[in-house]
Parts: C-alpha cells; sequence; structure tokens
C-alpha cells in the first residue's frame, strides 16, 4: 500500500512538537528499533528521522514526500517546494546584532563589515536586495561568539528571546526574516500520496485550529446581547440560551487565541460575567 514518508528532525528543538503535533493527529506511530524509521499503524505514513538541514533536498529528490522545518533551513536550502502549511512552532527570526557598544546607524553600517553566520544564503539575498557590499564568514554553530573572539564585526543568527546575545555583549538591530516550522512537500507526489497528504493537511488543521482557540461560555445581561455578541464571531454565529433567571442569557462560542485577551477585556466591559474558557479538543475547520 502506498504510504507518505514525511522527514522530521532526528533530534533538535523540532523533534519533539513534529512528534506532538502527529501524534494529535491520532497517528500512532510504531518506532522501529534504530529509530530510523517509524511506521503508523493506523494511517498511511511513515516517519524518517533526519536532520534537519538535510530535510529540504530530501523532499526535492523526492526521497521524502513531505518534511517538516523550520523556515530558516528551508529558505537557506533554497529548494524549490511548497509550503503546505505553517505549523505555529518554533518561532524565532534571523537577525543582524553588532556588539552592544556599537553606534549603529542603519543597515549601511554593515558596508565592508565582516559578518559571521551559519546562514550565507539568507544573509546574501539580504545584502544584495539592501546593495550592502559585506564580506560573509561562514561558521557552523556558536556564531554568537564570533564578535568576541575577533572573528567579525556582526553576527546573523536565529534569534528567539534575545538572551542568548544580551549574554554575549551584542544587540539586535535588523530583523530579517521570521521563521516557524512549516510542513514542506514534494512537488513529485503521485496522486495516491497527494490524496493521503490531503487527509493528512486536513488533520494538522484541525489540530491547529484547537491549539488555537477556546470555547467560551458567559452569561449575559438582556440587554447587552447585541454588544457582546458582536465580539464573539463564533465559527457560524454564537449560540444564545435562556438562564433560569428571568432577563439573563448564556452565551457560547469559540474565540480565537490572538485576540482572546482583548474579546476578554471587551466582554467584561460590557457586563458578562461568569466567564468559562475551555481548551477544544478538536475543532473541524
Ligand atoms: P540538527 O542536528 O538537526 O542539524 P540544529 O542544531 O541545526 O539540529 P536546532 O537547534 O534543533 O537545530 O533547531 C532547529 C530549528 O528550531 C531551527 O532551525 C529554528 O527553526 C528553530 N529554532 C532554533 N533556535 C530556536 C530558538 N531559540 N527558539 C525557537 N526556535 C528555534
Ligand atoms: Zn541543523
Amino acid at each position: 500500500m502506498e504510504k507518505l514518508k514525511i522527514a522530521i528532525q532526528k533530534s533538535g528543538r523540532l523533534s519533539e512538537k513534529s512528534l506532538d503535533i502527529i501524534s494529535e493527529a491520532g497517528i500512532n506511530l510504531v518506532n522501529g528499533s534504530r529509530k530510523l524509521i517509524s511506521l503508523s499503524s493506523n494511517f498511511p505514513l511513515e516517519i524518517l528521522y533526519l536532520r534537519d538541514d538535510d530535510i529540504p533536498q530530501y523532499v526535492a529528490d523526492g526521497v521524502a514526500d513531505a518534511g517538516i522545518v523550520g523556515e530558516n533551513v528551508y529558505m537557506e536550502a533554497g529548494n524549490q517546494l511548497e509550503i503546505l502549511e505553517r505549523l505555529g512552532f518554533a518561532r524565532c527570526r534571523l537577525s543582524l546584532a553588532v556588539p552592544k557598544s556599537t553606534e549603529y546607524n542603519g543597515p549601511v553600517y554593515f558596508a565592508g563589515k565582516k559578518i559571521a553566520t551559519s546562514y550565507p544564503n539568507i544573509l546574501q539575498s539580504y545584502l544584495t536586495e539592501n546593495k550592502i557590499p559585506a564580506e560573509i564568514h561562514v561558521i557552523n554553530g556558536s556564531v554568537e561568539i564570533a564578535t568576541g573572539i575577533g572573528l567579525a564585526d556582526a553576527i546573523f543568527d536565529i534569534v528567539s528571546s534575545g538572551s542568548t546575545l544580551i549574554s554575549n555583549g551584542l544587540k539586535e538591530v535588523e530583523r530579517v526574516m521570521n521563521s516557524e516550522a512549516v510542513l514542506l512537500a514534494s512537488p513529485l507526489m503521485n496522486i495516491k500520496k497527494k490524496e493521503i497528504t490531503g487527509e493528512f493537511l486536513f488533520r494538522l488543521r484541525t489540530v491547529l485550529a484547537s491549539r488555537n482557540n477556546k470555547y467560551i461560555l458567559l452569561n449575559a445581561p438582556n440587554d447587552k446581547l447585541d454588544q457582546i455578541i458582536s465580539v464573539l464571531p463564533g465559527m457560524k454565529s454564537p449560540t444564545v440560551l435562556p438562564l433560569a433567571i428571568e432577563g439573563w442569557s448564556s452565551v457560547h462560542s469559540v474565540v480565537n487565541e490572538n485576540d482572546f485577551w482583548q474579546v476578554i477585556g471587551k466582554l467584561r466591559e460590557y457586563g458578562a460575567e461568569g466567564i468559562l474558557v475551555i481548551p477544544i479538543e478538536k475543532m473541524i475547520v
């Protein structure tokens, strides 16, 4: 039977979260003894465990049909693949940073400077686009120490909280790209594999939607219902049920994580009471 081969990172920041999303999609994996490949017992899928840097090329070659990697790794690799879905984890950015005492006057600062990075292709595109002639010095790993040891004037690297930069006496001066884990797919899949990919994607989107949304219940005075409903779009529209006590209703809806606190603020302002927020196990979108 045809199986979809999905490459994920063997060990690193993406590994566990990639496995989590697959498992939340109801796909059980049976681990091979050497953990090079896992098969699923209930879905036509096979997992290949690889170094993240190798994943775009394996997908481009059709060795894997799809893969989960950081967008930074995909962009750096430069293969022409399709991003099927952004997965919302391993969020970070690629930024230029300089020693904190540097008087930084904008991107022209980098003209004639030496920049250390593990992402020469992304950096080169940025420099070319901004017409900055700088020298790129490629190093793999521990890029953040490059200025301290006199190897470079600046670095271009992954930043998430920024604490690594601070502890190395650096400051972030230009954000070049944002990144998160993405599901990549090969353009070479046959019809059967495309069908399996469709089902896999539907399940992933269900998981992402349930992660990104909360079920909300509250009590509303009837004279405030219109205002309250206006901030609760729900999936179609909110459910409104009468409470046993006269003049009040119970309102049920779904709120997106992104505007959650803003919505809660408005609901309180409009007189909602007894607000309950409940995680959603699965949300079919
Ligand atoms: P491999 O051995 O597979 O080559 P690696 O050392 O290159 O692993 P990791 O450090 O595990 O990679 O990071 C994998 C990905 O996680 C990065 O490419 C990036 O997309 C993301 N990432 C890296 N650092 C952070 C961070 N501090 N916060 C959030 N996401 C990050
Ligand atoms: Zn890597």
